[in-house]
């Protein structure tokens, strides 16, 4: 690991964005390379370890200081292919792993929504996916990894050793220490597809009850929300739901065939207005001709419907956009979520992309993870400046207030006190925090 190799000095570059796009900061980057002679970087500046940058707001970036990138530290170790236990470094990414499975009868056992994340990236996020309610988040699943620290130690930890450590580290924001490799345990797969069903609703009252019967028979579920329809449209949406096709091989679709869309320029700011994003949401919406469609889905348009389009995120022009996500506890007539929906569909400011869904009881085993049993939700926000981040304190509030809690991965404006609130492990997690590791996240919550 030639970890000061290609080391160039404080620069803003479009690459080295988080997702969102904001905020736009200076910093070093440096790359990690090679497994072998793993040192800690030397500098006064503080570190922070990077994949792909597919966090949304700060939790990736480092303001200042350094950022290790591990984009070129893409190694697999071994793989059992009896059990299904995978060890790679952790710039390999979910794409990577699936290439290499799939083949195998194996498959992720957690997903988020884009396979374009690394190892490192979604243990550090303990990211979640369609399958939360009976799986739990992708930290369930690390059984083992080796964490350097500037110690220049490496720790090899799991649920049986280091037991503190790897709690702190799964969902651990980067802060605990540099990743190197993790061995993940994968799920076994007759084949890459899935037997889906689509169901149309037009209330979130319709959604609950189509939900209800869900979680029990399906294995996948997540919803589309139109966010931009009020009055007799208000709530309306697509349910999907879907289990592991145990079809055989003849009796399944071919492969998509791959062809990436790209976004090569940021779009001017003029081009995502109400309209737009009106005219967006009611084709979505009818794209789906019939109340209830079922149908054997491929993985990449049912998982991944984003990643089509390379640089999605350029959309949204030069100045970027918000990403929100919070998770509220079920209450009485689910009032909290209808509370915060409405919100956001009465600001008119929401995006394309709205997604609910119900996590699940399974515990996941971070200090800091998200998850949490309850509804989730999560949408694009354009960024209008003020007003738009006016918006997110007004949610942040309310989800406050209805003991939720927001997605460090995905948050750009929430306030230290909150996240205080959100996080309860949170002093108990701080004694784990590498003391040469910073983030901008970290700082901004510990500043507010
Ligand atoms: C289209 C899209 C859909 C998404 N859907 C979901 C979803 O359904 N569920 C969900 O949970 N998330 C989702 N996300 C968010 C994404 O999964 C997470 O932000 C993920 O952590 C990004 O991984 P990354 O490799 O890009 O890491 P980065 O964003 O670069 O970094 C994320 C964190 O990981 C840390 N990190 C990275 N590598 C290491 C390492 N080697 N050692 C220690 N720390 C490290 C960084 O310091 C940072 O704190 C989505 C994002 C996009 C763009």
């Amino acid at each position: 690991m030639s970890s000061s190799s290609n080391s160039s000095n404080d620069f803003i570059t479009d690459k080295y964005l988080s997702w969102g796009r904001i905020p736009k900061v200076s910093q070093e980057i440096r790359y990690l390379e090679w497994l072998s002679d793993a040192k800690f970087p030397k500098s006064e500046k503080s570190i922070l370890a990077r994949g792909l940058g597919r966090s949304y707001g700060d939790s990736c970036l480092n303001e200042n200081g350094i950022l290790l990138s591990t984009e070129l530290y893409r190694r697999f170790l071994d793989f059992d292919e009896k059990t299904g236990v995978i060890r790679c470094t952790a710039g390999i990414t979910l794409e990577d792993i699936l290439d290499v499975a799939l083949p195998k009868g194996w498959f992720l056992p957690v997903s988020p929504g884009t396979k374009f994340v690394t190892v490192g990236g979604a243990i550090a996020n303990d990211v979640h996916g369609k399958n939360h309610h009976v799986a739990g988040t992708f930290g369930c699943y690390v059984k083992k990894m080796a964490l350097l620290r500037s110690d220049n130690k490496i720790y090899e930890i799991s649920p049986n050793k280091e037991i503190e450590l790897y709690k702190a580290t799964i969902g651990g924001l980067g802060l605990t220490g540099i990743i190197l490799w993790a061995d993940i345990q994968l799920v076994s797969v007759k084949s890459g597809f899935f037997d889906g069903e689509f169901i149309k609703f037009s209330s979130l009252d319709e959604f609950f009850e189509i939900n209800k019967e869900s979680g029990k028979k399906f294995d996948y579920t997540v919803s589309w929300l139109d966010c931009a329809s009020q009055g007799e449209n208000f709530g309306r949406g697509i349910y999907m739901r879907a289990n592991h096709s145990q079809k055989d091989f003849s009796e399944l679709p071919k492969d998509p065939i791959k062809l990436p869309l790209i976004v090569p320029f940021n779009f001017p700011s003029w081009t995502l207005n109400n309209f737009t994003v009106k005219a967006f949401n009611f084709a979505y919406y009818n794209k789906q001709f019939s109340k209830f469609v079922k149908k054997t889905v491929h993985y990449d348009p049912f998982f991944y419907p984003l990643d089509v389009v390379k640089d999605w995120n350029k959309i949204y022009g030069k100045n970027g956009f918000y990403q929100y996500q919070c998770v509220v506890p079920r209450d009485d007539n689910d009032k909290a979520i209808k509370e915060v929906f409405k919100t956001i569909v009465e600001s008119r400011s929401a995006s394309f992309l709205a997604v609910l869904k119900e996590f699940g009881e399974v515990k996941s085993p971070g200090m800091l993870s998200f998850p949490a049993p309850g509804i989730t939700l999560c949408l694009d926000f354009i960024n209008l400046g003020e007003k738009t981040v006016k918006l997110l304190q007004t949610l942040e509030d309310l989800v406050k207030g209805f003991n939720g809690k927001m997605y460090p991965s995905k948050d750009t404006c929430m306030r230290g006190s909150s996240f205080r609130a959100f996080y309860p492990n949170l002093n108990e997690f701080k004694k784990y925090i590498d003391p040469k590791i910073s983030s901008s996240f970290w700082r901004r919550m510990n500043n507010s």
